[in-house]
């Protein structure tokens, strides 16, 4: 099949602008994605055509924009292969989803002493609410360390599994190395000692088929605004087992079944969390996201970024003096570097300059900085609308930062 990439591109009408003079080359996916018309439509057509809070009137507007409300869940039970559509739960996103389940699920199932897997790669947000949890509860963190190459440590992961271990949380692919982290495999062994998994997938459902059915892990988190959505929207997949019987995140209006003085039960899933008016337009706008990837079809996307990514190392391994961050076989969609002797923040600004934005920084995982002994990374992240183009403009900036520190 021929990737159409240039109908792609002519998809999203902010590829087609400029920045500081020089066509925009957008290689910051990992932080968010930019939207596409189809997205953008369909939001102005609920603000425009039905807008009215769901689930609450009798009158049309309200039934009509709470069946595009429910649609859109039942687009994402089918795109992530949930048994049933009330295990997905909307969210603001996956810092949001992943504090439900440190609230919730901590507070029913974890107490002091009990153990709890992360690793060294994870994102801040699977690290803080832990934290905070720890703190409140007393329970324990296991940090598996990665190896140099940017894969995880397995025989500590194994050695670390234990009776006091009460729940697993890592990251599907890292936001910092790419690496694509064997959750099958984590999921079988947690799940032989009866613990459960919560996958960080912010940087996978862009680029994976996820099946979380076949995966058959405990819950999956995700955000709208990595995979072509508007922010503000996210998911959390959540077995139905444990989603019954844990406590209500957040409290308020819709979350409940009946409301007095001496007591109040709680509505069934996935309302019992989602209290509140929640972004109706935005969960609208990730529906016809999910629709617009699976009109290029998840198994071209992913063809194609391989090969954005196996041309992109290809070219950036001519520059000489660079050092690669994550080097396992297994990652995908994203390089972290660095030009040696010239500061990220340097080559970002300059690459700026020519249109080329790139993220630079700690990316929201300071452990894992002091792990790889910098202070941070370039990163370039890739989506379906980018090219080999673009990936040639990037060296050429790359050579020009070489060539202005010398
Ligand atoms: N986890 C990972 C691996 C991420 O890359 C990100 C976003 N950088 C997050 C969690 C947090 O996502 P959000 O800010 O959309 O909640």
């Amino acid at each position: 099949m021929i990737f159409p990439i240039n109908n792609i591109r002519n998809d999203f009408p902010i590829l087609h602008r400029k920045v500081n003079g020089k066509p925009l080359v957008y290689f910051d996916n990992g932080a968010t994605t930019q939207k596409p018309v189809a997205v953008i439509k369909a939001m102005e057509e609920a603000v425009f055509e039905y807008n009215s809070n769901i689930h609450r009137g009798v009158h049309t507007l309200s039934n009509v924009c709470t069946e595009a409300f429910e649609k859109a869940r039942e687009k994402v039970a089918r795109f992530i292969g949930a048994a049933h559509t009330h295990e997905v739960i909307f969210t603001r996103g996956t810092t949001e989803s992943i504090n439900l389940v440190t609230s919730s699920f901590g507070e029913m199932f974890l107490n002091a002493n009990d153990e709890i897997i992360l690793t060294e790669m994870e994102h801040h947000s699977n690290i803080v609410p832990w934290q905070l949890l720890q703190k409140r509860k007393g329970v324990r963190l296991n940090i598996v360390p990665i190896r140099d190459d940017g894969t995880l440590d397995m025989e500590t992961f194994d050695a670390f599994l234990c009776e006091n271990t009460k729940l697993v949380t890592i990251a599907h692919i890292s936001n910092v190395l790419g690496t694509v982290n064997p959750v099958n495999e984590i999921v079988e062994k947690a799940h032989q000692r009866g613990i459960p998994v919560l996958i960080d997938g912010a940087q996978a459902i862009q680029h994976l088929s996820v099946n979380v059915t076949d995966l058959d892990c405990d819950f999956y988190a995700f955000s709208g605004h990595k995979m072509y959505a508007p922010t503000g929207i996210g998911i959390l997949y959540g077995k139905e087992k444990w989603l019954n019987r844990m406590e209500p995140y957040h409290g308020g209006g819709e979350m409940i079944k009946h409301v007095s003085f001496k007591g109040t039960t709680f509505n069934e899933l996935p309302y019992k969390f989602e209290a509140g008016t929640p972004n109706y337009t935005a969960a609208i706008g990730l529906g016809a996201a999910i629709d617009y990837i699976e009109s290029v079809g998840l198994v071209n996307i992913r063809e194609y970024e391989n090969m954005l990514f196996d041309y992109a190392i290809s070219r950036m391994s001519e520059i000489e003096n660079v050092t690669f961050y994550g080097t396992s076989a297994h990652r995908t969609s994203l390089i972290s570097f660095l030009l040696n002797g010239i500061h990220p923040f340097d080559t970002g600004t300059l690459l700026d300059k020519m249109g080329i934005a790139v993220r630079t920084g700690h990316h929201c995982a300071q452990p894992l900085m002091k792990r790889l002994n910098i202070q941070g990374t370039v990163r370039a992240s890739f989506a379906m609308y980018n090219t080999c183009e673009e990936v040639d403009a990037l060296i050429n900036g790359l050579v020009k930062v070489r060539q202005l520190f010398g």
